[in-house]
This record gives C-alpha cells, structure tokens and sequence, in this order.
C-alpha cells in the first residue's frame, strides 16, 4: 500500500527539495512529490555554475559587496551575507557527494569562471551542465535512502491547515496536503505537518522564458492560502540568450556566450 504519511512532506525536486531531504532523512521520514520526473525543474537546466568566493585573492566581503551592488539597494543584506559566508560550505557538501566539479588541469584546484556582477572568477562549474551534474548525484543519494519516498507525478492541489478544518487550535497549524496522482486522476489526502514548499518559480506566467513547464508558481499561491507571507513576486530572472522556436520550447544558448 502507498505511504501517504511523512514526518516532512517535501513538495518539489529541484536542488531547494533534494538538498532539504538529505539533511533531514536521516532523522526523519520524508516524503518528496513532484509534478513530473524527478528530473524536471529549473535546477535541471542551471548550466553556468554556482558562486563562492573560495581563492585566497577573493575575500568574502568582495563577494557580498558585489551581490550587494548587482541587487541595487535591494537585497536582504542577513541572507546576502549568509548566503555569500557559506557557500564555500554548501560547495565542500556536494563535493563530499561526490559532484565532480571542473576543475584545472595544472594542479587540480577548482576551476572559476567569472560571470555577470562579479568582480572575480568566482563561479565553480560543472563543464556548462552544472545544475543537471548536481542534481544527479542529488537524485542517486535520493532513490538508496531508507528513509526518503519519491513519488513522482503527483502534483500539490492545496496545502490543508488547521484554520481550513476549522479545527479550534491556538495557531494555524499545517495537517498535510492534497494531492493530484496524475497517474490514476485520484486527489489522495496526504498527513504532514511541516511541509516544505520546494516548488520553484512562475515564470510561466509570461509566454516565453527559458524555465520549464513546471515553473507555474502554484506552490507560491498554495503558501499564501496557508497563510504564508509572500514576497518579492516582482523580480523574475529573464536570460538575455535565448535559443527562439515558434514551435518549441524556447532554451537558454550556453553560459559562455554570454562571456
Ligand atoms: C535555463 C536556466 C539556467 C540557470 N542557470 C543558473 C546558474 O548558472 N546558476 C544559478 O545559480 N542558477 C541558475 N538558474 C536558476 C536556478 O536553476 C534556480 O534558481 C534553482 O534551480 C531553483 O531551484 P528550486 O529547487 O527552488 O526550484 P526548481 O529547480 O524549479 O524545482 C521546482 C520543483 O517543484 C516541482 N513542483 C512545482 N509545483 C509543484 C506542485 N504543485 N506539485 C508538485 N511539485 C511541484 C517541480 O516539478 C520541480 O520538481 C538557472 C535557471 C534556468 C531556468
């Protein structure tokens, strides 16, 4: 029979839902949906690389500054910092992971590329498919983990809570969620309370962008009908290099032309 209660119900398998369940799994049991393949999400298609200041020549600071300058005034300067102090961190995990990082041929460190906004080669790449290589070893970790069930095409209706139940308790608490098993056409109730909305961006709001179909933002409005804050919905992120089809999907031309 299928499992439909979770300690974390995680909804979305890009590199925000795959990294969360690998933290948590080994004391909690998790539960992962996702709309379509594991596969399918932005992360997927992410080619130029991740940002880290790690050569003795770059400073933090250097790489805060600059995010601090490319955000013009508007970044969140706790999480600029946070983010920007600990991605050497985050990179030494996937490398542990065993994510196989370019690196250079003359004495094996790292191999940086400078892109947009930096100041410095700063960008730690896998060839010009990073977010797929991630995710890979994101995914292998996944399917052998006891703790971690997958069920894929099985997308999140709405998030249920205690306030929609009207069950009379102190706070607004989350009880689950409704899922549409695209499979057998059946919304199956599934028990969680926490669930983490892992479900990307909504750029498919507008008619051409280089994400996925996934990208519909339904995880950002099933938040908000919890009773979740919502913000920044303004900024979108649109690559200037776009492969145009009439027909097709429209797709990012690699990060290297750009340069
Ligand atoms: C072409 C391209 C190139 C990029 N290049 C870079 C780069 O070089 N460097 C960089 O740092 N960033 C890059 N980005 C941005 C980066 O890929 C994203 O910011 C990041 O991958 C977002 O990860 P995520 O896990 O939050 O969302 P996603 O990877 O988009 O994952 C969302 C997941 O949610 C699932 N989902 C959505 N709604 C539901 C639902 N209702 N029910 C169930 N599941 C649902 C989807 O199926 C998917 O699995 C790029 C993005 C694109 C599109």
């Amino acid at each position: 029979m299928k499992k439909t209660n979770f300690d974390v119900l995680i909804i979305g398998s890009g590199l925000a839902g795959l990294s969360t369940a690998l933290k948590l799994a080994d004391h909690k049991r998790i539960g992962i949906v996702c709309k379509t393949e594991l596969t399918e999400s932005s992360s997927h298609w992410a080619q130029g690389g991740v940002a880290a200041a790690i050569s003795p020549e770059d400073p933090i600071s250097s790489h805060i500054n600059d995010t601090k300058n490319a955000g013009a005034g508007l970044c969140d300067e706790d999480i600029t910092e946070f983010v920007a102090s600990n991605s050497e961190k985050a990179l030494d995990w996937l490398m542990n992971l065993g994510v196989n990082f370019t690196k250079n041929k003359q004495n094996n460190d790292l191999h940086l590329t400078r892109e947009g906004g930096h100041s410095q080669m700063r960008i730690a790449h896998v060839a010009d498919t990073t977010g797929k290589a991630i995710q890979e070893h994101l995914i292998k970790r996944i399917l052998s983990h006891p703790n971690i069930t997958v069920l894929e095409h099985h997308i999140a209706v709405d998030i249920i809570t205690s306030e929609k139940m009207k069950i009379d308790i102190e706070k607004n608490t989350c009880l689950g969620a409704y899922i549409l098993n695209n499979k057998n056409n059946h919304v199956e109730t599934f028990t969680s309370n926490h669930i983490v909305l892992a479900t990307g961006g909504a750029s498919k709001v507008y008619l051409y962008t280089t994400n996925p179909d996934v990208s519909t933002g339904d995880g950002i409005a099933m938040g908000w009908r919890a009773g979740c804050k919502v913000a920044n919905m303004e900024f979108v992120q649109f690559h200037p290099t776009c492969l145009f089809d009439e027909k097709d999907r429209s797709f990012l031309i690699s990060e290297d032309l750009k340069g």
